[in-house]
């Protein structure tokens, strides 16, 4: 059965058209557009098409041109921008694939591209060579060969199910996929790496976790993205804590993007929050290398500044860490404000404090 021929069948993604704005008219209803908005080519299916979930749509304000929540889901012309020696592909994912749908980049774990669906469209979309390229989910076959290379290398320890977005396959099929993990791996984490807390919380019923509590043989956990503090809904508190009561812990991971969320209050507020609400901040990504997206990078020096200042104000507990995506899949590298300064002399090293003060520590006595 070919699900995105038949998407209305029970055992396929579920029904995400329903009153998703789709159509630059249904945008119009939902916003005043502006002449940067007004200007995307909506017509043009090189470009990522336009996708607003209902529950996320009622939570921006239509007057506000520089809503954060618009801004990660209303195009502009800005996305016409051709940047020369920038792909669509900025971690060479296809090169470290390993069968049609599984990327395998470092020893211990993969990534599963569990469908191309989503039920929100990021502009900042970093995997947009594959989010909704009319593929649907992966089908038998595609799920049986990821299983068996996984069988395969005893190495990897963990699965990310991503996409696309997991939480658009219906229960069913989502069962049918870790049956196939489990049964030839019953001690592969999986992580269910998903936007739809944030974007289409309904989703997350008492069946969906049910289903998942009958697969006990190792853990899941909960990859959120949440970008802004207003996406932290009463319901995507609701829809995390389903996760979080039924035994699978949350883990958020939000990329830093120019006009959203570009500054050290607003991620603080969000890390708190994430926090309080028991979704552990893990990663804050600097944009990646991918076409149709420089608008939304920040300059590094500017990230390590907010990292910096984050590190000051932030619990160990509430502090992601930042990371960049290095390009031609070079690989996630840590990026931090270096409080190592260098050496005294052979073994003793200089320290900057977070508050700037200079401390040296020695190495232990030689013998
Ligand atoms: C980010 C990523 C992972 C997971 O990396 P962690 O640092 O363990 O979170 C695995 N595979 C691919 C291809 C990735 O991009």
């Amino acid at each position: 059965m070919d699900c995105f021929a038949s998407p209305l069948d029970e055992r396929c993604a579920i029904q995400y058209t329903k009153g998703m704005i789709e159509t630059k008219d249904q945008v119009e209803q939902l916003v005043r557009l502006t002449d940067k908005e007004r200007a995307f080519d909506y017509d043009r299916d090189d470009l990522l098409a336009v996708k607003i979930p209902p529950h996320y749509a009622a939570l921006i304000d239509g007057d506000d041109p520089a809503d954060p929540l618009r801004r990660q889901v209303v195009p502009t012309d800005d996305e016409l921008l051709v940047e020369h020696q920038v792909g669509l592909d900025p971690q060479d994912e296809r090169r470290y694939s390993v069968t049609s749908r599984l990327i395998h980049r470092y020893p211990s774990r993969v990534a599963f591209l569990t469908t191309d669906v989503c039920a929100i469209h990021c502009r900042h979309c970093f995997r947009r060579r594959f989010t909704s390229s009319d593929q649907g989910p992966a089908n038998a076959q595609q799920i049986e060969e990821a299983a068996l290379y996984v069988a395969a290398h005893p190495e990897v320890t963990e699965i990310l199910f991503t996409g696309g977005d997991v939480l658009t396959l219906s229960d069913q099929r989502l069962k049918e996929m870790i049956e196939a993990f489990r049964s030839r791996r019953p001690d592969l984490i999986i992580r269910l790496c998903t936007r739809t807390v944030a974007s289409y919380p309904q989703r997350i019923t008492d069946e969906l976790i049910a289903m998942l509590k009958t697969f006990s043989s190792a853990p899941f956990y909960l990859l959120t993205q949440f970008n802004h503090p207003r996406e932290v809904t009463a319901q995507a508190i609701e829809a995390v804590a389903r996760f979080v009561d039924g035994g699978i812990p949350a883990l958020n991971q939000t990329v830093l993007l120019r006009g959203v969320n570009d500054s050290v209050t607003v991620l603080q507020e969000l890390c708190n929050t994430l926090l309080f609400n028991r979704i552990k901040p893990y990663y804050l990504f600097q944009g990646d290398l991918v076409q149709s997206t420089a608008h939304f990078r920040v300059p590094l020096e500017r990230g390590l500044a907010i990292e910096r200042e984050l590190r000051k104000r932030l619990s160990g507990l509430a502090m992601p860490t930042y990371a960049l995506d290095l390009p031609e899949g070079g690989g996630k590298v840590p990026l931090s404000h270096t409080y190592l300064v260098g050496k005294e002399h052979e073994g003793l090293w200089n320290f900057e404090t977070v508050d700037g003060q200079v401390r040296t520590y020695p190495d232990p006595p030689t013998d």
